[in-house]
């Protein structure tokens, strides 16, 4: 193929694969449900060698898709039929320890930047799946354990390296910076990120497994308690487990730790836990607690719905999920929004919703097989929440054709978004998260 000879002309062969197990392998995403695949795989070591890739998608009418930690559970990091930037040669992280900030490049996980930054007694604001990509959750927004204490992701994003469609490298200037914070990869290849990091030797976090008769009881008790906690204490909560379901807390403290014991014994009363595991914890020890939950091979669908609290019809919703699930790997993890992340001025950045909220992340998980009966408890699960659900949703979770939460997912964002799209790739050469249309 023209493309492959022309690419290897310019980066070398040993950069680009079009064949073999190497290719195959490069093509499969996070989620094995995603079918579709890539004719090439171009594997960059430079913000110059990407710059040369993007240029030839261009030039040869390839669709363009940009691979970080391939997490994305619709596998946006490939395209079918297109070219795959894959940024898995790209992943230092350099920190300086005294300014706190790391420089990150697009392809780095959040293991990295979690692994470089801790032997500085420094945190990153990042998830708890090491091999997620820290581009693809910062752009997207990010939440994470740290949200309440240090915001999104997102929000600590503070500047951004870009190749834009035709190959042009830019230094994010201030509109495409605040696109990028909350918009997602919709605008170029992100070679380099800078980030704010925080100090944070240690962390006190588990998790708190409590009986299924007990999961409405403790569900609302929750309810009563988020409202009161601290920026310290951000409280993922959800439903899992196998066989059976069972209802969890995943406390995370970030503060004083003798106050932190204290809140989390309070908290941790909320019910009779069956286990517990919340102790003092490095954040790369809290990413190898989450590794097992998280592992690739299996097939995904999700589906999420923004929520204000845990009201009576939202804990019905959740019991219900875990009552009727149809596989018992599938589960509902409930994300808590609040403190520094809520603080940010909803126009700061892209990101589109800043009221405190819960974001709920349902999660049908099955063995390759087929999928239908899971997809639709997904769907049920969704519906069920609609009623009470905030307007719009996660943006890095949505399906492209989830086209009534698009068009709320930024908020009173999405109309600058589409300026600074229009700008930067009126070519729609990018396809990322969804955008809302202008018109919507
Ligand atoms: C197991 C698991 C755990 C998760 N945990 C969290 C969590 O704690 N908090 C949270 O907010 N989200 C979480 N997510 C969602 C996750 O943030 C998104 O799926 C994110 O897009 C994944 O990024 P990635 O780089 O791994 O994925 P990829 O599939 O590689 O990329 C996702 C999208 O981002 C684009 N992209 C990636 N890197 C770049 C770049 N450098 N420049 C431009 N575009 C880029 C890709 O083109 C693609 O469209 C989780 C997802 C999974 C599967």
């Amino acid at each position: 193929m023209d493309a492959v000879r022309d690419i290897s002309a310019r980066l070398g062969p040993e950069r680009v694969l079009a064949s073999g197990p190497a290719f195959e392998a490069a093509s499969r995403v996070w989620n094995s449900a995603v079918e579709h695949r890539p004719v090439v795989v171009v594997r960059p070591r430079s913000t110059a060698e990407v710059a040369v890739a993007v240029e030839a998608a261009g030039e040869h009418g390839l669709p363009l898709s940009v691979r970080g930690g391939g997490h994305d559970w619709l596998g946006r990091a490939v395209r079918d039929g297109g070219l795959v930037v894959d940024l898995g040669a790209m992943r230092r992280v350099t920190v300086d320890a005294a300014a706190r900030v790391a420089t990150v490049e697009g392809g780095a996980t959040v293991g990295d930047v979690i692994g470089a930054a801790a032997p500085h007694g420094l945190v990153a604001a990042a998830g708890t799946v090491g091999g997620v990509g820290m581009a693809g959750l910062t752009l997207g927004g990010g939440y994470g354990p740290l949200a309440g204490r240090f915001g999104l992701a997102a929000d600590n994003l503070l500047g951004a390296e870009v190749v834009l469609a035709g190959g042009r490298v830019v230094t994010a200037g201030a509109d495409l910076l605040w696109a990028l914070r909350g918009g997602g990869g919709n605008f170029g290849v992100v070679t380099a990120m800078r980030i704010r990091l925080h100090p944070a030797a240690r962390l006190l976090a588990g998790f708190a497994v409590y009986p299924w008769e007990d999961a409405a009881g403790l569900l609302s008790r929750l309810d009563d308690h988020l409202p009161a906690a601290p920026d310290e204490l951000t409280v993922p909560s959800g439903v899992a487990g196998a066989p059976g379901p069972a209802v969890f807390l995943a406390p995370v403290w970030c503060g004083d730790e003798s106050a932190g014991q204290a809140a989390l014994a309070e908290l941790l009363r909320l019910g009779t836990p069956l286990e517990s595991t919340v102790a003092a914890v490095t954040y790369p020890e809290l990413l190898a607690r989450f590794e097992p939950y998280a592992a690739g091979g299996r097939h995904h669908a999700m589906r999420t719905r923004g929520v204000p609290g845990l009201t009576p019809d939202v804990v019905g919703a959740l019991v219900a999920a875990g009552e009727r699930r149809t596989s018992p790997l599938s589960g509902v993890v409930v994300h808590h929004f609040h403190g520094a992340a809520a603080r940010v001025p909803e126009d700061a950045t892209a990101f589109g919703n800043r009221r405190d909220h819960l974001m709920v992340e349902i999660g049908a998980v099955w063995e390759p097989g087929p999928g239908e009966p899971h997809r639709a408890w997904a769907d049920e699960v969704s519906s069920a929440l609609a009623p009470a659900a905030l307007p719009g949703g996660y943006p890095n979770l949505l399906r492209p054709d989830d086209h009534d939460q698009i068009a709320h997912a930024y908020g009173a964002n999405a109309a600058r978004l589409a300026e600074v799209k229009a700008r930067y790739d009126p070519g729609g050469v990018f396809t990322a998260t969804p955008l809302p249309s202008p018109k919507s």
